[in-house]
């Protein structure tokens, strides 16, 4: 079933992942302190977006997907927020900076779709990358906006991607700070792929189990009980009153050379190769 609307998302137990790049930026954007709205499922909207017509990419259900179909559960979008923390660039020094970046065809933005942002002169844009760079003005003000490419949903290439410590004159973070985020990205997406809730601020931390853990203890519990479930078995009894039930309608049968007489070492005989058969 494709899931394309709030109501048949609703009926599917509302999941829902951020996908890797923008999950990526937002957080390191919120460890500067940035408000990018919930950090559980980063960029799922409010019901406004969720019950929108139709619904685009702050929903797991965007109906503008691009280039490819939609990764459903996955929300591409998140938006960067007021307020600014102090002292750090403001929307408009951050939006340019973003939009620069992906102009120079930086691979840490290969992710990126479109952008709607605020120039310093006060005017809104929209711009797109679908394939190629295009403009429009926007109405869509107060914060920025980033949509991401299906194709990238699982991309780590944001995450060395850290535009704030640019603009502030900082070095790139070092390669073993690449790794540690790759295994960040890998580990928060068997923790979400298992989570069933989705969302890495949801998940059970500190001593307790994570729910990849908890859901392999499940399967072994299964597996447990399939192995030490008995294999059907009857009792003497059972298996004597099904022998007599089996010579009796031999016996009664039409055109039977077997009399009454025969009765008893007919259900003997039955008896024995239904326990024979039983047992093996
Ligand atoms: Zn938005």
């Amino acid at each position: 079933m494709a899931v394309t609307s709030y109501t048949a998302w609703l009926a599917d137990g509302s999941p829902a992942h951020a996908a890797f790049p923008t999950r990526a930026l937002a957080l390191n954007l919120h460890a500067y302190g940035y408000n990018i709205g919930r950090t559980d499922v980063i960029g799922l909207g409010d019901e406004r977006h969720l019950l929108a017509d139709p619904p685009m990419d702050h929903t797991p259900y965007s109906a503008t997907p691009w280039p490819g179909a939609q990764p459903y559960p996955y929300v591409l979008a998140f938006d960067i927020m007021t307020p600014v923390p102090a002292g750090m660039p403001s929307l408009t020094v951050l939006g340019a900076k973003l939009f620069a970046d992906k102009q120079a065809g930086r691979a840490e933005l290969a992710w990126l779709k479109y952008m709607n942002w605020t120039d310093s002169a006060g005017r809104t844009w929209h711009d797109s990358w679908k394939p190629t760079w295009y403009r429009t003005s926007s109405t869509d003000t107060g914060h920025i906006h980033l949509s991401g490419r299906t194709d990238h949903v699982y991309s780590t290439v944001a995450a060395t991607y850290d535009p704030i410590a640019e603009l502030s004159g900082a070095t790139m973070p070092d390669v073993n700070d690449l790794y540690a985020w790759q295994r960040i990205e890998a580990i928060t997406y068997l923790q979400d792929a298992f989570s069933g809730a989705g969302g890495f601020a949801d998940l059970p931390t500190k001593g307790s189990k994570v729910p990849f853990t908890t859901a392999l203890d499940e399967i072994r519990a299964g597996v447990r009980t399939l192995i030490d479930r008995p294999p059907a078995a009857f009792t003497t009894e059972q298996v004597t009153a099904m022998a007599g039930q089996v010579a009796v309608a031999l016996v009664a049968a039409e055109d039977n050379p077997l009399t009454d007489a025969e009765l008893a070492a007919v259900a003997a005989k039955v008896k024995q190769v239904l326990a024979a058969a039983l047992s093996g």
